[in-house]
């Protein structure tokens, strides 16, 4: 199974623009309105979805879009570098959230 959320473009606080990939940020990829292309092969990006949400006590809201390279082949790549990075994050988050309910038990 593949993942959809591969390429991510968070444009922040002051029109900062993220271009989040595979676990990299780059700033300031997709400054001008064109199509963004992959930093990979060099294809055109394909836009999946686009969000506009406030997180935490930000500012403003952020924009989140989400985009696709038009490669296949190059995109399952992307998808498998992306997944691996998910399930890092995930593991890390839980194995902090274990210390912190170790430190909270120790305490009383
Ligand atoms: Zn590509």
């Amino acid at each position: 199974m593949s993942v959809a959320a591969t390429y991510l473009v968070v444009l922040g606080d002051a029109g900062h623009k993220f271009l989040w990939y595979n676990g990299c940020t780059l700033s300031n990829q997709t400054s001008n309105l064109s199509i963004p292309k992959c930093n990979q092969c060099g294809c055109d990006l394909v836009l999946v979805k686009q969000k506009t949400e406030k997180i935490g006590n930000a500012f403003s809201p952020m924009t989140t879009t989400t985009y696709r390279c038009s490669n296949q082949e190059c995109q399952d790549e992307i998808d498998r570098r992306v997944t691996k990075h998910l399930q890092l994050r995930e593991e890390r988050e839980l194995a902090r959230q274990n210390r912190l309910q170790l430190n909270i038990a120790s305490r009383k």
